[in-house]
């Protein structure tokens, strides 16, 4: 087999690897680069390959950065099909659908207000190519190896998000394993991550690979940063992805108002797709993923908090804008790339009595980075914005394994790996983590630049 690294290379998005043998190419996620400027540039490229040459996809998970590049490998003519778990499916059908219409909406304001240099600006796709590569998704399930060509693909649950999965993809003797984004042994939303089927070559992300998460004080720091922000008479505006983490911060604000460590105040989800994401994993509930209670019943539907609002429209996003008195409200998309989030951090910034609480990963390059990083001024739609508000950033609520997690992953193999390439991770963590692999599991570990090339 030959494997290709199309993207997630010495950074945290556009996760893509080609997959070829005989004369059959796979290709395992499909997703978007975010961040910095170069990295977004290129979703502007053609595609490093012919997309008419790759016969078919396999997906880990529904996140945008390993599967929001579909439509747009769908308009420069892919036609094969997208193999995923039922749960990745039905995130990816509402994932694809916002990309596809914040793609239009980026575009349409950038005319409007002429800041784009290329006139006139356009979507890098449409809702129509969103819609017709959904139309090639087909359900795997977890556990039943799934034979393509000369390739046969085994999904085993993550414990990342709903639907998460990692896939062992074996040809003619060998076999390749892609972990996806690998989930955390200490999560109360999701279940730790199966273990590691025996495998020639591991494909690894390395996110936090040089960090450990905080194991305590994690409900009591939500509350005195909630509290604090409530006795200010603030907003705590929360940018969370709509899938994943928007539904592990619902979780924790139940938790916290029945035990009686924060009052009950209103709870906006201002995101039609966290909302819908919500539903989706209510209906999922059986997903082996997932940890927790989920029903219809509010009552016994552990993501439901008492006064939650699941905010729709535009029209009443806007009217968030006029509320008064204190309230949560969490909006996407996490890293303030786009989204609503930024019409309330144009409008939350610049006033102390705010507090704008990151709960994930804020890659290099982000408005989410600069202001964890604490920047003063911002950038938004055009215009600068005061930094005033509070900054928190509290990384327990992320879904992703930390470093130790990852060793203690890899070592459930029966055996280790003989070869680990460590992509979706910075410089920095990837090298840490690269020695740690070394003198823990005795592997080769290599760390592949965009567009390099491997026998496996
Ligand atoms: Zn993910």
């Amino acid at each position: 087999m030959k494997i290709q690294f199309l993207g997630a290379t010495r950074t945290v998005t556009g996760s893509r690897f080609l997959l070829k043998e005989d004369k059959t190419s796979i290709l395992v996620d499909c997703g978007l680069f975010q961040g910095r400027k170069e990295w977004r540039q290129r979703n502007w490229e053609p595609f490093p390959v012919d997309p008419r040459s790759i016969d078919a996809a396999f997906l880990t998970h529904a996140h945008i950065d390993h599967s929001g590049y579909l439509p747009r490998l769908y308009q420069e003519g892919f036609r094969g099909p997208v193999y995923c778990t039922a749960g990745t499916a039905a995130l990816l059908d509402i994932l694809l659908r916002d990309s596809a219409h914040l793609q239009e909406e980026e575009a349409a304001y950038a005319n409007k207000k002429g800041y784009s240099r290329h006139r006139p600006a356009l979507p890098l796709y449409t809702t129509q190519d969103a819609e017709c590569v959904l139309q090639q998704v087909r359900n795997v399930e977890f556990g039943a190896p799934r034979a393509f060509g000369p390739f046969t693909a085994t999904f085993s649950s993550a414990g990342h998000i709903l639907g998460s999965a990692f896939i062992s993809i074996a040809a003619h003797g060998r076999k390749i394993l892609f972990s996806g984004d690998v989930g955390r042994y200490d999560a109360e939303v999701t279940n730790p991550p199966s273990d590691m089927p025996e495998t020639d070559v591991l494909l690894l992300e390395s996110t936090y690979g040089n960090r450990s998460h905080d194991h305590e004080g994690t409900e009591q720091t939500l509350a005195r940063i909630i509290n604090t922000t409530y006795h200010r008479c603030g907003v705590v505006l929360a940018p969370a992805f709509s899938v994943g983490r928007c539904q592990t911060l619902l979780y924790y604000i139940r938790k916290l108002e029945e035990s009686g460590a924060i009052p009950r105040r209103p709870v906006y989800i201002d995101s039609p797709m966290a909302v819908d994401a919500t539903e989706i994993y209510v209906e999922h509930a059986r997903d082996p993923n997932i940890r927790i209670p989920l029903s219809t019943d509010p009552e016994h539907c552990a993501i439901k908090c008492s006064e939650a609002h699941f905010v729709r429209t535009r029209e009443e996003s806007l009217r968030l804008n006029s509320l008064e008195g204190s309230c949560i409200i969490i909006s996407a998309n996490g890293m303030a790339t786009g989204g609503r989030v930024l019409h309330h951090l144009r409008r939350l910034l610049p006033s102390p009595k705010h507090t704008v609480l990151f709960v994930g990963y804020q890659a290099e390059g982000t408005r989410g980075r600069a202001l964890v990083d604490g920047t003063k001024m911002i950038k938004i739609h055009g215009q600068y914005v005061d930094v005033n508000a509070r900054i928190e950033s509290v990384d327990h609520f992320s879904a992703h394994a930390d470093a130790n997690d990852l060793i203690t992953w890899v070592c459930t193999a029966p055996r280790p790996p003989q070869t680990i390439y460590l992509v979706h991770g910075e410089p920095d963590a990837q090298e840490v983590l690269a020695s740690r692999l070394k003198a823990d599991v005795f592997a080769n570990v290599v760390i592949p630049d965009y567009r390099e090339e491997f026998d496996v």
